[in-house]
C-alpha cells in the first residue's frame, strides 16, 4: 500500500515517534512525505521514504494529485489544531479529496494507531480492489 506521512511543525515529534513505533507495519509499505516530515522519518526509523515539497511549498497538493489519481492508499496528516497555517487552503484541499475518493486519513495520534494496526490485520485490502479502478467513470 501507498501511506502519505505529513506533519505539521509542532506534531512532528509525535510522527517521529511515531514512525518509530511503527516501524514493523510500515516497512511492509511504500512512503510517501511531505519535504521535513519525510526527512525526520528518514533520519529516525531509516525507512526509505519518498519525499515531495515541503507542505506550504506544495507538498499537500502533490499528495492530492496522487489521491485524485487512485495511487494513495492511507492517509496520516498530524495536523497542528492550534495555529494557523499559511497553506490552510491546500489542507483543506487533501482532506477534502481524501473524502471524495474514501481514502482512509488520520489527522490525530489516536486514529493513526488504529488506522496502522487495520492496515496490518488486512481491513485495508478492499483498497486493492478500488485501485484499479478509473473513478472518473464511475456513475452514482
Ligand atoms: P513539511 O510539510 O513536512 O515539509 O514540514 C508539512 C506541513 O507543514 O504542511
Amino acid at each position: 500500500m501507498n501511506i502519505a506521512l505529513i506533519a505539521h511543525d509542532k506534531k512532528k515529534d509525535e510522527m517521529e515517534r511515531l514512525a518509530l513505533a511503527y516501524r514493523n507495519i510500515l516497512e511492509k509499505h511504500t512512503l510517501f512525505a511531505t519535504g521535513t516530515t519525510g526527512q525526520r522519518i528518514i533520519d529516525a526509523t531509516g525507512l526509505p521514504v519518498h519525499r515531495f515539497k515541503s507542505g506550504p511549498l506544495g507538498g499537500d497538493q502533490q499528495i492530492g494529485a496522487y489521491v485524485s489519481g487512485n495511487k494513495m492508499d492511507l492517509i496520516i496528516f498530524l495536523r497542528d489544531p492550534l495555529t494557523a497555517q499559511a497553506h490552510e487552503p491546500d489542507i483543506s484541499a487533501l482532506l477534502r479529496l481524501s473524502d471524495v475518493y474514501e481514502i482512509p486519513l488520520a489527522t490525530n495520534l489516536g486514529t493513526a494507531e488504529i488506522l496502522l494496526r487495520g492496515l496490518d490485520a488486512g481491513f485495508l485490502q478492499w483498497r486493492d480492489l478500488n485501485r484499479g479502478k478509473d473513478r472518473d467513470k464511475l456513475r452514482f
